[in-house]
C-alpha cells in the first residue's frame, strides 16, 4: 500500500489503521485537541497520508497556531487537497480532504498568518511523518 495510484479500499483501511487513525479520516471525527504526536513535531520533512501515503504538507509549511492541531499555512501542493463545504455541527466550514483517496484530514480556517491567512487546521492522526533524507540511489551515485 501507500505507493503509486493505489487508493486502498476499505477493507483494507480497516485492517491497516488503527481504530483512532479510521475513526478520523474514514469518519470524519475529529482527535482532541494537544492529543496529537506530530503538533510538537518540529523535524525537516513531509507529511503523508495515512491512508494512502499521498505527500500533504511540507514541514516548512507548519506553525504553532495554539489551537491543538498541527497547523499548515499551505498544502505541499495545489493538487496535495481537496476542500468542500462542512455543515455539520451547526457550523460553515471548510473540510480538507485528501485529494487522491478522500480521507477526512481538518479543516481550513482564513485567521492563519500573513500573507495567505490560512490556517490548515490538521489530525495528528490524519498524517505520518517522513523525515527529509537524500534518497539513497541519488546520494550513492555521487560517489561511483
Ligand atoms: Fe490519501
Amino acid at each position: 500500500m501507500a505507493e503509486g495510484d493505489k487508493t486502498p479500499d476499505d477493507a483494507e483501511l480497516l485492517r491497516t489503521l488503527t481504530p483512532a487513525q479510521y475513526a478520523v479520516t474514514r469518519l470524519r471525527a475529529t482527535e482532541p485537541p494537544f492529543s496529537g504526536e506530530l503538533l510538537n513535531h518540529h523535524e525537516e520533512g513531509t507529511y503523508e497520508c495515512v491512508c494512502c501515503g499521498q505527500t500533504l504538507f511540507k514541514s516548512d509549511a507548519k506553525y504553532d497556531s495554539g489551537s491543538g492541531w498541527p497547523s499548515f499555512v499551505e498544502p505541499a501542493s495545489d493538487e496535495s487537497v481537496s476542500t468542500r463545504s462542512d455543515t455539520s455541527h451547526d457550523m460553515n466550514r471548510t473540510e480538507v480532504i485528501c485529494s487522491r483517496c478522500d480521507a477526512h484530514l481538518g479543516h481550513v480556517f482564513d485567521d492563519g498568518p500573513a500573507p495567505a491567512g490560512r490556517r490548515y487546521c490538521i489530525n495528528s492522526l490524519a498524517m505520518r511523518f517522513s523525515c527529509a533524507q537524500p534518497q539513497q540511489g541519488l546520494s550513492e551515485s555521487s560517489n561511483q
